[in-house]
């Protein structure tokens, strides 16, 4: 049996966004995202909403409606400086705030200044998030190989030119891809660059091979597909997951 997987509605391409620090700027953006068709995943710090420059708690569920919202960090402390009992409160803290003004379930997070090592990595781990995000950019569109330490393909600085051509003109038979890119809402203000993310997100909008999609809901797409049961000769497969899986099996597009 030959299988190939595909995304959803047998789509070849995935395109996430990861914004984060919850300033007001995110308002701006949250709106192009939705003009546009596009998911995103809003990594907030508990602590400083409802402070000046921050959004506040009672707009954060409506306002990000359709979109992923995730933890940043209670006060967006180096992680890697904390005392263990400060670092589990910093990530479980902000997951308990960012729930309860949400009703949500939340197991998404980013690296507070991009910054982690292997005891923080076990901890978050520890703590249930299905993700964490760094910094590390990629410059490509490869499927992570490790949530728990995400590399994104790039800043949105990086994302506006040639890149952006690269991943629209991936054939589509190559292979998955994923464009995945990062950055924070204040920097469009800061540097004058609002037109040029709008322009952006207008090119990358209403294709038919690209699936918009968060960040958590392309964590749980992969992992029911690593999930998937092959009998040992490869014959027979199972998806035990609520999740369908799309794939071409023997060449037919199948939904598992
Ligand atoms: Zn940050």
């Amino acid at each position: 049996m030959s299988f190939r997987l595909c995304y959803p509605e047998f789509k070849n391409k995935a395109l996430t966004f990861s914004y984060d620090d919850g300033q007001i700027f995110d308002r701006r953006l949250v709106e192009i995202f939705n003009r546009f068709g596009l998911k995103a995943t809003f990594h907030l710090n508990s602590g400083t909403l409802d402070t000046e420059g921050f959004l506040k708690k009672e707009e954060i569920a409506a306002l990000f409606e359709g979109h992923e919202i995730a933890c940043h960090g209670v006060l967006h402390e180096f992680p890697t400086h904390l005392a263990q009992e400060r670092l589990v409160q910093e990530f479980y803290q902000d997951r308990l705030t960012l729930e309860a003004c949400t009703g949500r379930i939340i197991r998404g997070c980013s690296y507070a200044y991009g910054e982690y090592d292997a005891r923080v990595v076990n901890t978050l781990k520890t703590l249930g998030f299905a993700y964490c995000r760094t910094v590390d950019s990629l410059g490509n569109f490869r499927v992570p190989e490790e949530f728990i330490r995400w590399r994104p393909s790039c800043h949105h600085n990086d994302a506006f030119g040639e890149l952006s051509d690269r991943f629209l003109n991936t054939p589509g038979f190559s292979r998955l891809s994923l464009f995945y890119v990062w950055g924070h809402s204040f920097e469009f203000d800061r540097e004058n660059t609002w037109d040029k993310m709008e322009a952006f997100c207008e090119k990358m909008s209403g294709r038919d091979d690209v699936w918009y999609t968060t960040n958590i809901d392309y964590v749980d797409y992969i992992n029911a597909a690593r999930g998937l049961l092959f009998s040992a000769d490869g014959t027979q497969v199972r998806n035990l997951s609520a999740i369908p899986i799309y794939a071409e099996i023997d060449g037919e597009r199948r939904i598992l």
